[in-house]
């Protein structure tokens, strides 16, 4: 049987936003981030075990950072 794709982040194309669109729309509250301080965040993690592969993230990455894989 296939694995099932989930949402992975390119670190390149992310801009570290603290207002990450991705992880607002998240349900299962797989996309966490670190604040470094107002404007500016760590990449966003993404947990492989909360992921259900929805791909709903994917449509609300402004910079299309993240891919189902
Ligand atoms: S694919 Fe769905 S469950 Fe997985 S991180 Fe994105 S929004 Fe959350």
């Amino acid at each position: 049987m296939a694995k099932k794709k989930k949402a992975v982040i390119n670190e390149k194309l992310c801009d570290h936003s603290p207002f990450c669109a991705a992880k607002r729309v998240c349900g299962l509250r797989a996309i966490t981030q670190k604040t470094k301080w107002l404007f500016k965040a760590d990449v966003p993690l993404i947990d492989r075990d909360k992921c259900v592969g929805c791909g709903k993230c994917v449509d609300y990455c402004p910079h299309r950072a993240i891919k189902m894989k």
